[in-house]
C-alpha cells in the first residue's frame, strides 16, 4: 500500500475506531483526538499512529492553532459535532471532510423539515397546535442528542402530565410512526457523483427496545416510561423490493442539497433514519449530514458494499478512499472544507 503524505485525524469516541482503520488501510497516517482518561484504550489499537490528549475538548482551539500546520485532514462525527457544537464546528479552521453549509440546514428542524419535503420524503406528522394533535406522539424537545429527553404520549391528559418535564425548552410534537426502525447509510461521491448504500442498522435503545422483554401484565402498575437513548447497534437486511426506494430516497435528498445549499450540497456519508410502517412505506424521522456509529457493525463491510466492492470497504474506509482519489485527481478542494 502506498503511503500517502496526509493524516487523517478523528476525536476519540462515536466512530473513530472505524474511521481510523479504514484510513489506515488506504495508506494515510493516523491521529486521535481524545480526553487523557481514553489514551491507554485507543493506544491498543496498533492503526493509529498518534495520540494526542486534551483536558477538555472546550481546549481544542488551542490545538488545532498547532495541528492547522500540518497536513491534517479531520472526519467529523457525530460526537465532535456534541462536543464542540454547531459554531465551533463552523469555525473549525482544520481541513474538514464535508460541506459545512449542511450542518445549519441540519441542525434546525423546521429547514431539515423543509429539505426532506423538496426531496419528496414521507414525514410524520408535526403538530403546532396543541388542539389539533393525533395520538400517539412523541415529544422531543430541541437539542436532545441521541433521544435523551424526548417522551411518548398517548392522550392529551399523558402528554399534559408529561410536558412539564421539559421545563422551558423548545420542543416539536410529532406524530408517533408505528414500523420498524431502519437506519440507511449512504455514500454520496461527488468525485463520481454517484450514490452509494454503505450498510443499514437499528439502533438499540434504552429501554424501549427492551419493553418487549417484560409481558404486558408484569409491566402493568409499574410506571415504566419508554426512553430513547441509544446503547449500540444491530444489523438488518432489508426486503429487496425496498431497495430501490432506498436507494431514490438518498438519491432525492442528494439533488434537494444541491438546489438548498449551493452547488455541492451534500456529499460524503450520511444516514436516513427511517422508520418502516405495514404498508411498506419509509417515514424519515431524521437525517445525519456524516458518518453515523451504526456503521461501525460493518468494519469488515456488509452485504450491501460486498454487491458494490471486492474488497471489505467500511463507511470509513470508503472516507478515505475518496480523499486519496481527490488526492490524486487534485481535486482535495472540491471535498474539503
Ligand atoms: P458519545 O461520544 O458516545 O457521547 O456520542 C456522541 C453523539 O453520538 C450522541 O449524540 C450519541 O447519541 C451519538 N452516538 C454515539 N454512539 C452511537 C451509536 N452507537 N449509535 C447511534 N448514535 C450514537
Ligand atoms: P432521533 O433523535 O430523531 O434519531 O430519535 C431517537 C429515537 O426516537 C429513534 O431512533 C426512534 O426510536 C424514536 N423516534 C423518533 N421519532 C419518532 C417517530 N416520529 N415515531 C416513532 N419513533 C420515533
Amino acid at each position: 500500500m502506498a503511503k500517502i503524505n496526509y493524516t487523517i485525524a478523528t476525536f476519540g469516541s462515536h466512530s473513530a475506531l472505524q474511521i481510523l482503520k479504514g484510513a489506515k488501510d488506504e495508506g494515510f497516517k493516523t491521529l486521535i483526538i481524545t480526553l487523557l482518561d481514553r489514551k491507554d484504550f485507543y493506544q491498543r489499537f496498533p492503526f493509529i499512529d498518534k495520540i494526542i490528549t486534551v483536558k477538555n475538548y472546550s481546549d481544542f482551539p488551542e490545538i488545532e492553532e498547532k495541528l492547522v500546520k500540518e497536513n491534517i485532514i479531520l472526519i467529523p462525527h457525530g460526537s465532535i459535532v456534541a462536543y464542540l457544537g454547531l459554531e465551533k464546528n463552523k469555525s473549525m479552521k482544520l481541513k474538514y471532510f464535508g460541506n459545512k453549509q449542511v450542518l445549519d440546514w441540519e441542525a434546525d428542524r423546521a429547514k431539515q423539515r423543509e429539505w426532506l419535503h423538496k426531496a419528496e420524503i414521507n414525514l410524520p406528522k408535526q403538530f403546532d397546535n396543541i388542539d389539533d394533535v393525533t395520538y400517539p406522539v412523541i415529544v422531543k424537545s430541541y437539542g436532545a442528542a441521541g433521544g435523551k429527553g424526548y417522551f411518548y404520549a398517548k392522550n392529551r391528559q399523558d402528554f399534559e402530565d408529561k410536558i412539564h418535564h421539559l421545563k422551558d425548552a423548545p420542543f416539536v410534537i410529532q406524530e408517533y410512526v408505528i414500523g420498524v426502525t431502519l437506519y440507511i447509510h449512504y455514500f454520496y461521491s461527488p468525485l463520481t457523483k454517484t450514490i452509494e448504500i454503505m450498510s443499514m442498522d437499528r439502533r438499540y435503545e434504552t429501554n424501549v427496545d427492551s419493553l418487549g422483554r417484560i409481558p404486558l401484565r408484569g409491566q402493568e402498575g409499574l410506571e415504566i416510561e419508554p426512553s430513547y437513548v441509544v446503547v449500540g447497534n444491530s444489523p438488518l437486511v432489508l426486503r429487496e423490493s425496498l431497495l430501490p426506494e432506498a436507494y431514490a430516497m438518498g438519491e432525492r435528498v442528494i439533488k434537494a442539497s444541491k438546489e438548498l445549499m449551493g452547488e455541492r450540497g451534500l456529499f460524503g456519508p450520511f444516514c436516513l433514519e427511517t422508520v418502516i410502517t405495514p404498508d411498506q412505506k419509509f417515514f424519515v424521522i431524521e437525517i445525519s449530514g456524516r458518518i453515523v456509529a451504526g456503521t461501525n457493525l460493518f468494519i469488515n463491510g456488509s452485504p450491501y458494499s460486498d454487491l458494490i466492492y471486492q474488497e471489505p470497504m467500511s463507511t470509513g474506509r470508503r472516507v478515505a478512499r475518496e480523499i486519496e482519489i481527490a488526492i490524486k485527481e487534485n481535486k482535495l478542494g472540491e471535498i474539503l472544507n
